[in-house]
């Protein structure tokens, strides 16, 4: 089978761009031969590969990434470890959904948390919990009241944080009350993603740069990047939205890019004027109209805003221009005091999302397993599909893979070109619906 679509990377990404060079591992080159293939160094790939290591440590992995490891998606997020679901619901279906979905999620925290202290991986990884917050008296109501009695009964702690308690620990007076939870981490997720690749047990080999354009799984798995070639008996499908492209999952993706901006580090001046010395994360009440922002340990502010349609999984250098200017619009709404802060970088991402929000989990064929299909949670849900992909395919006895079963499977999209429609129409509603969170 021969691959049409391979991700690109355009260079873009701020989180690297402020980290130290770093020389990626060679390409692939010959033919070469593992027990195991791991297709894809996102968060999915490099916990399965890392696992698939230990459950067998007399076997090699190969792992095998067409850019750099984490240069998708994986390291151009906003580097959110989150612990608690988006929609909790009140039934008591959908709390112990709820409770199953949090177990996974501070399985795979603890298991990035326990893998950053072990290898000393630089990637101001912090326990600092983060901020729900609404714009609106409206957002208040319709969302944080909602969310506020959904974790009284989930029984998580929080806490309720009013306009005026809110405005000098954010630095912002743009928004009306927040839901403050501690659980979860933040991080530079490009250099959690390195930290990764590069502290991968010595039975696993990474080959960078390594676009594979034909693969086979009769006989085994063949995977073909350039001149070189892989051949394994057993793989495990971690490229995200791409693994339509491998042939499974067909018409059960969509591919949403999602962009974000970091600003340059603020001097000693507009520090001052801001006003705010310690870190602080905040994703907002709708995700359509609102800002995911970010105060980092060295003073710059994180802007993750827009979430468009994107099935050609590809964003344009004229369309950045436009977000980039955006971003700095909105930036400006929320921190008058600083006027003069510039966007430094400005990037996108590709995620990937099912109708039912399910993931793509499991075993595919008698020699392929799969953990795509983050749907835009991948730190956690990828590191956690990752993990468990591999004991699944290893045998390893692991309860949360039942948890796992439980998120169902992706339901089946309409034909395009009615799939565009529907979905474009959806977005534009969403956003007209919740402007005043914007
Ligand atoms: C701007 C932005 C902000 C986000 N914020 C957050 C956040 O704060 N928290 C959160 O949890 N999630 C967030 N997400 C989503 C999260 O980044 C993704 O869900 C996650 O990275 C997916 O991980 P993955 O390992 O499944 O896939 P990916 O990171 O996409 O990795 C798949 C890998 O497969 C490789 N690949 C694909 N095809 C081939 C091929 N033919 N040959 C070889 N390799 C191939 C790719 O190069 C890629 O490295 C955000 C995403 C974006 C874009």
């Amino acid at each position: 089978m021969k691959i049409d679509r391979l991700p690109s990377n355009d260079r873009t990404n701020g989180w690297s761009a402020i980290l130290p060079k770093r020389t990626p591992n060679a390409a692939l080159e010959g033919h070469v031969a593992a027990d195991w293939v791991v297709l894809g160094a996102g968060y999915a790939g490099l916990a399965a590969a890392r696992r698939l290591a230990e459950n067998r440590p007399d076997e090699t992995v190969a792992l095998i990434d067409a850019g750099e490891a984490g240069e998708n998606a994986s390291g151009r997020n906003s580097g959110f470890a989150i612990d608690l679901p988006h929609n909790v619901g009140s039934s008591l279906d959908e709390l112990e959904g709820s409770h199953r979905f949090m177990r996974l999620a501070r399985f795979a925290i603890d298991h990035l948390q326990e893998t950053v202290e072990a290898n000393g991986i630089a990637c101001e990884w912090s326990l600092d919990g983060k901020y729900h917050t609404a714009v609106s008296p409206r957002g208040v109501k319709e969302v944080l009241e909602p969310f506020a009695k959904e974790l009284e009964a989930l029984g998580e702690p929080f806490e309720w944080v009013d306009k005026e308690a809110l405005g000098p620990k954010l630095g912002s007076p743009h928004f009306t009350a927040a839901i403050y939870t501690p659980g979860g981490a933040l991080m530079n997720p490009a250099a959690l993603t390195r930290g990764l690749a590069d502290s991968l047990p010595d039975n696993v080999t990474l080959y960078e740069n390594s676009p594979v354009t034909e693969a086979t799984f009769e006989n085994g798995v063949q995977l073909t990047s350039g001149a070189g070639s892989i051949r394994a008996p057993r793989m495990i499908m971690s490229a995200n939205g791409y693994a339509e492209q491998f042939g499974f999952f067909p018409k059960r993706f969509m591919h949403l890019a999602a962009h974000a901006s970091l600003t340059r580090q603020l001097t000693e001046a507009e520090r001052d004027a801001y006003g705010v010395e310690e870190p602080w994360g905040m994703t907002p009440a709708n995700a359509f109209a609102g800002i995911t922002m970010r105060y980092t340990n060295d003073h710059r502010i994180v802007v993750r805003q827009g979430l468009e349609y994107c099935p050609s999984q590809i964003v344009t250098p004229t369309q950045q221009a436009e977000i980039k200017r955006r971003h700095k619009r909105l930036f400006d709404v929320r921190f008058p005091m600083l006027p003069d802060v510039e966007m430094e970088h400005t990037w996108s991402g590709v995620v990937c999302l099912s109708r039912n929000s399910a993931p793509g989990f499991g075993q595919l064929r008698s020699n392929v397993w799969s953990a795509v299909c983050q749907n835009a949670v991948g730190v956690t849900k990828g590191t956690f599909g990752g993990i468990l992909a591999a004991d699944m395919a290893t045998e390893r006895e692991n309860p949360l893979i039942e948890d796992m079963q439980s998120l169902g499977e992706p339901n089946p999209l309409p034909p395009r070109p009615f799939l565009d429609i529907g979905v474009r129409a959806r977005f534009a509603w969403e956003l007209f619906a919740n402007r005043h969170e914007a």
